[in-house]
């Protein structure tokens, strides 16, 4: 039978929380493998085409190419870590964790870091061609001059991306938003053309339709949730995994940091720095 061996720290999630908890451990001296479920690290960076004007130190670079930079980083340190290589669950053991592979056997580890994030929610749609859920490279790849879009959502996400429809020539452009939109008024005031229908309204993927007007394509922006783990049940909070402020949940040596967690205004500066809050904490664990 195979026995697996104790390694002291496994990160899940190569987004930039991860990277960059995996990449302060590495470089403190704490061995450390990451484990990525997609064939690149980056997280949601990676479905990000636009500019990203947000990270302090980053000018005239996509989201994209923070991504691509992650990786480079990671590879010139030669810090270890697997693509395609989903954790399917995780079990606590008296040693620490065991984490769950589809194609190699498990992992033993007495310290998990789950930086897993957040994907955008789809309600009660299916991704297709005329379905498109959340911003980033879906949106960008589907067909929308000259047609006409139903964004549903009344978030930031929602008024952006009605913007960039407008701007790529979309024929008709309508948010509807359950609620009073939330989108912050710089945003929405960028788009006075557009209308905004407030309220409920019924969406019906099959005949493309809302409230019976006929669209092209549904943008479905409702924001995100996050990715949590199978196996483990830390506390939650509005379901994002709780942590104390050295990145700790409710389970004794399993941290989470980033998009995943509880942790406010998320972005890649602040899930970077709680990946990197998480490593130190952990370097000091005896
Ligand atoms: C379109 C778009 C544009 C954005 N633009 C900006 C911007 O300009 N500036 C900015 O600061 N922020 C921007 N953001 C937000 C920013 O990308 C996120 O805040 C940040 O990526 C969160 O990092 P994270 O590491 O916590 O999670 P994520 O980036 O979500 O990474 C989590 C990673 O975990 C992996 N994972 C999940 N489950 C498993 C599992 N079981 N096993 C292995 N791996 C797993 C996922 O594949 C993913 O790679 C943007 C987001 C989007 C969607």
């Amino acid at each position: 039978m195979h026995t697996p061996t104790l390694l002291p720290v496994s990160i899940i999630g190569g987004g930039p929380a991860g990277c960059a908890c995996a990449l302060w451990l590495h470089r403190l001296g704490i061995k450390v493998h990451l484990y990525e479920a997609a064939g690149h690290p980056g997280g949601l960076q990676a479905r990000s085409p636009y500019e990203n004007l947000w990270l302090p130190g980053v000018q005239g670079r996509t989201g994209q190419a923070v991504a691509r930079a992650l990786q480079a980083h990671l590879d010139s340190e030669a810090v270890p870590y697997s693509l395609r290589q989903p954790v399917r669950r995780i079990d606590p053991t008296p040693e620490g964790f065991r984490l769950h592979f589809t194609d190699k056997p498990p992992h033993l580890s007495r310290f998990v870091v789950l930086a897993t994030g957040s994907v955008p929610r789809r309600g009660p749609f299916q991704p297709g061609d005329t379905v498109i859920i959340g911003p980033g490279d879906p949106m960008e790849a589907a067909p929308v001059t000259g047609r006409r879009i139903a964004v549903l959502g009344g978030g930031d996400n929602a008024y952006d991306q009605a913007r960039f429809l407008c701007q790529r020539g979309a024929a008709k452009v309508v948010i509807f938003s359950r609620s009073p939109p939330r989108g912050q008024a710089l945003l929405r005031a960028q788009i006075p053309q557009v209308p905004v229908r407030i309220g409920p309204y019924h969406a019906d993927q099959t005949s493309l339709t809302v409230d019976d007007e006929p669209f092209d394509l549904f943008a479905v922006m409702y924001g995100f949730e996050a990715v949590l783990p199978q196996g483990l049940t830390p506390d939650l909070e509005n379901g994002y995994i709780r942590v104390d402020r050295f990145g700790e949940t409710s389970l004794r040596n399993l941290f989470a940091c980033g998009e995943v967690t509880d942790y406010w205004h998320p972005c890649v500066a602040t899930a970077s720095a709680h990946g990197i809050q998480v490593a130190k904490q952990i370097s000091l664990r005896p």
